[in-house]
């Protein structure tokens, strides 16, 4: 299998932390102006601000996935409850007891990061309490076991063994390399798809994401074209960080 992976050089990785920071402060901001009453543009508004005042700007609008029928409006997205990923924000207004998922990208002086966080509004179950914990801390394995010399299947079995059998885990969407386009190779799985995959080597830069479900793995896509929603309407929990690969642990860019 040959993969097209694009490495990134040290002029370029030290314009890429810069914009994983930049991420990571607006992920923050966001974070913090979520409580009931919250419209979900309010969200997206404010990080169009947020970016575009530093002079960046917001690497998801007017993406066009491969596949997709329009570019992506949103400028950060916005999955609340039972959406599981790539929710465009709008007069949703956010209640107590909800989960939302805010997925940003930054794109700064041609360089990409790619960050996402599960918050919870006021207060939130038990169950739901736990989802996200499970799912932040998948993150985490995967994040430890993308080490230098390891392989791309290594990250994909760690995050899967750290995910307690009960929830789903989304299998149609991965992590992905990032950088120089919002979706490169390789492909990260969320789980053990039996593929070994690229050797991680240093300058590989990757979006590690599992999407982690209440109920069953299954997701179908919104008549928006781009909401991914579970087919059970079970809640969903989102966590991603940009981390770049050394020839140790792999170090993470978008942490606060
Ligand atoms: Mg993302
Ligand atoms: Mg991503």
């Amino acid at each position: 299998m040959k993969y097209n992976i694009k490495l990134k050089n040290e002029k370029d990785i030290i314009v890429l932390r810069e914009s994983c920071k930049r991420l990571a402060v607006v992920l923050q901001t966001l974070a913090k102006e979520v409580k009931p009453g919250v419209t979900t543009g309010y969200l997206n508004d404010l990080a169009y601000k947020l970016i575009t005042e530093k002079g960046d700007k917001p690497a998801f609008l007017n993406y066009q996935p491969f596949g997709a029928s329009y570019a992506y409006p949103g400028s950060v997205c916005i999955s609340v409850n039972d959406e599981v990923v790539h929710g465009i924000g709008g007069d949703r207004v956010l209640k107590e007891g909800d989960i939302v998922g805010i997925d940003g990208g930054v794109t700064h002086k041609g360089m990409i990061s790619d960050s996402a966080v599960t918050v919870a509004v006021g207060k939130i179950s038990k169950e739901d309490e736990e989802l996200m914990r499970v799912t932040k801390e998948a993150l985490m394995a995967g994040i430890k076991a993308a080490k230098g010399g390891n392989y791309v299947n290594d990250i994909s079995k760690a995050i899967e063994k750290s995910i307690p059998k009960k929830y789903g885990i989304v299998k149609i969407l991965s992590g992905h390399g990032v950088g120089y386009k919002v979706h490169e190779e390789p492909y990260v799985p969320n789980f053990d798809d039996g593929v070994k995959g690229p050797k991680l080597v240093p300058g590989l830069v990757l979006a590690l994401e599992p999407m982690v479900n209440h109920g069953t793995d299954e997701v179908y896509l919104a008549d928006d074209g781009y909401t991914f929603i579970t087919k059970d309407h079970k809640k969903s929990a989102h966590f991603e960080h940009t981390i770049l690969i050394t020839e140790g642990e792999a170090e993470i860019l978008t942490s606060w």
